[in-house]
């Protein structure tokens, strides 16, 4: 068994929580952290406070943000008559670095999964339909192409089109099954070029 000061437990104990980290690697986390200079721990420290303190969701478009409304939605070069659905910010990320797309977001933070007994009221679409206005002229669903991702689109359209609004679909490219996040940045270019109207 492992006999580590109490601290050292407790550090590991915390990046174990992490995402995607086991308590092997969070050992090694720890190791790595102990053996930084103190000037360099203390940065990081102060790194995931100031994140954590200072960043909040747009009350627009649900991304991460500093200021509220986010620079995207205050953009005033940003195409507001064109909103682009995800699942998470991070795929925001991801489609800002194909440099394509100029319309704004809404992050739905999540997807439809009847098989999980998360429904629509679970995610943030009612927040999406209260954008919808006169203004806006298309809807792109850029949800990851599974079967949850599908399902939120699917849901999203049948809801969408009593509005009158077009929502259109990205398409091929993404492998099914994919995550938006993975996909290389010609492969998601060639996906929003190609959407189709759902
Ligand atoms: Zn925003």
């Amino acid at each position: 068994m492992d006999f580590y000061p109490v601290s050292i437990e407790k550090l590991i104990e915390e990046f174990a929580k992490l995402p995607g980290i086991g308590y092997k690697t969070a050992q090694r986390l720890t190791i790595h952290v102990l053996n930084l200079p103190e000037s360099e721990v203390k940065e990081f420290a102060q790194a995931l406070v100031k994140a954590r303190g200072t960043i909040r969701y747009c009350s627009v478009c649900g991304n991460f943000t500093e200021s509220d409304p986010c620079p995207i939605c205050s953009n005033p070069n940003r195409d507001k008559s064109t909103i682009c659905v995800v699942e998470e910010p991070k795929d925001i990320m991801t489609m800002e670095k194909i440099k394509e797309y100029n319309g704004v977001y809404h992050v739905l933070h999540g997807n439809i999964s009847p098989m999980a007994g998360r429904g629509p009221d679970d995610i943030k679409l009612k927040e999406l339909i209260r954008r919808i206005n006169g203004d806006v002229k298309e809807v792109i669903v850029a949800t990851n192409p599974n079967v949850e991702g599908e399902a939120t689109a699917m849901y999203i359209s049948k809801i969408l089109k009593h509005l009158g609004v077009k929502v259109t679909r990205i398409a091929h490219g993404i492998p099914v099954g994919g995550n938006l996040e993975y996909a290389d940045e010609i492969t998601l270019s060639k996906a929003l070029e190609g959407r189709v109207e759902i």
